[in-house]
């Protein structure tokens, strides 16, 4: 999988500040380095590295310390959203011209997944907006690839024009568009030439076909697999055509991910779509926010803790903590605590968001339901003051009179006892234990 290496050496970084409560200027150059190492192992390009650095030390020296997160979280939080940055920020979409074919011409080394992507970005159109496609075969070089995109397009039953190899890649590009227009086309997906390498005779040739196709996109097939060559081939190719985005393959590959953090920083132009496997439908938007996520190995780790930065009453919490801690944590504590837990909302989204959970079986079954919870506070409502703070003396006869009063049965308070004892029991030992215990579930 893309981006693995990466992920292990900045989940190193993130274990290494783990359980500070402070940062101090050699912590910062420690993880800058680091960061630094990973961005470069990850074959990511010098300069955006260098930039990239630039920016997380000038934030992590800058921070306020906040009360909610500690110095570990806050760096991912910083790393993240730099990373998000230089990714592109949001998701770009497909720009659409007013008027119909919005023509979109592929354009890539040979070998990039050009002719696979135009296949892949045909079905996705047709399945998706119920779009009628025309490809363009002008590829005539490579004698093979016209057969290729026939194939393709019978496989996903979008047309492909074609005029054998002895047209001109220009006039091909111009009868076809004729068709398309004949024939009415939403789309016309031109898929190009490429050559083992970048030469003036490719470009040259992809200049002219731009010309007379006008296209509203105009993407470049890279191969993550090949970092930071793919970067300086999206830099020749964006100054020669200026290129609208850039199309990401075989991110599914044991690839180091560099390519994909270096394209938006070199060209400015964003990635739009990312392949991730040799089927027609391995083809995926590309989210800056979710690969960054999944570059820091993190699930939606950062959600859940904007998540707990925003409902939790950070001054409540670390009272509750401390009361459990003191094992003085009763009922009137146990019934706030429920109330935090509604406000954050279904609590097996949440689990879902702590990095492996939602690979856990079982998972899909952890419901809370808000009515349980009613239930439960209708019960500790019944009990009385004194009851609530010292749950010892809740006796038999008193779980009765609370289970009447509650509208529910003996058993159902006996449960909720038995439930509050040992949640009570498992959070003094996690109290007692590594407080850290959010980003203890990182890694290991
Ligand atoms: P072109 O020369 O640029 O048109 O490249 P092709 O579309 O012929 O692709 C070259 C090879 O890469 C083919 O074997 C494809 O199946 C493969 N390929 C393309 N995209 C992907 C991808 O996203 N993942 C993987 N694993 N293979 C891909």
């Amino acid at each position: 999988m893309a981006f693995e290496n990466l992920t292990e050496r900045m989940q190193g970084v993130f274990k290494n500040l783990r359980g500070k409560r402070k940062l101090t200027e050699e912590d910062i150059a420690q993880v800058t380095k680091e960061i630094r190492l990973a961005l470069l192992e990850a074959d990511v390009a010098l300069p955006v590295v260098k930039s990239f650095v630039r920016k997380v030390r000038e934030r992590a020296t800058g921070f306020e310390v906040s009360e909610a997160l500690d110095p570990a979280q806050q760096v991912l939080k910083i790393v993240d959203d730099e990373l998000t940055e230089i990714l592109g920020g949001g998701e770009s979409q497909l720009q659409k011209s007013p008027k119909i074919p919005t023509v979109i011409m592929m354009v890539g080394l040979q070998g990039a997944g050009k002719t696979t992507f135009a296949g892949k970005l045909a079905n996705r159109l047709k399945t998706e907006e119920n779009a009628r496609p025309l490809m363009i075969a002008a590829d005539v070089y490579r004698p093979a690839a016209i057969e290729q995109l026939k194939v393709i397009g019978n496989q996903v039953g979008v047309p492909v024009f074609d005029k054998g190899t002895d047209v001109s890649p220009v006039e091909i590009v111009k009868e076809g568009l004729e068709l398309a227009k004949q024939n009415k086309n939403d789309y016309v997906l031109i898929d190009t030439a490429g050559r083992l390498e970048i030469d003036d005779k490719l470009m040259n040739e992809l200049e002219q076909i731009k010309e007379v196709a006008n296209p509203t996109e105009i993407l470049l097939v890279v191969d993550a697999m090949t970092g930071q060559v793919a970067a300086q081939v999206a830099k020749t190719f964006n100054e020669r055509l200026d290129i609208t985005g850039v199309i990401v393959t075989k991110l599914d590959g044991d690839t180091r991910g560099g390519a994909a953090l270096s394209i938006r920083e070199i060209t400015g132009k964003p990635i739009k779509f990312a392949g991730v496997g040799e089927k027609i439908t391995d083809l995926e938007v590309f989210y800056p926010e979710r690969m960054s996520s999944r570059i820091l190995g993190m699930g939606d780790m950062l959600t859940l803790i904007e998540k707990a930065q925003k409902d939790f009453d950070e001054e409540r919490s670390i009272e509750l903590a401390q009361k459990m801690k003191e094992n003085t944590f009763d009922f009137n504590d146990f019934i706030e605590q429920l109330d935090q837990v509604t406000n954050m909302g279904p609590l097996d989204e949440i689990l879902k968001m702590i990095p492996g959970m939602s690979s856990m079986p079982g998972i899909s079954d952890v419901k809370v339901d808000p009515k349980e919870i009613a239930r439960k506070r209708a019960m500790v409502l019944s009990m009385t003051p004194e009851e609530r703070e010292n749950p010892d003396i809740l006796s038999p006869s008193r779980r009765r009179r609370i289970a009447a009063g509650s509208g529910n049965t003996f058993i159902e308070v006996n449960k909720l006892i038995k439930q509050f004892n040992q949640s009570k029991k498992m959070m003094q030992g996690i109290m007692n234990g590594d407080m850290n215990s959010l980003l203890g579930q990182m890694g290991g």
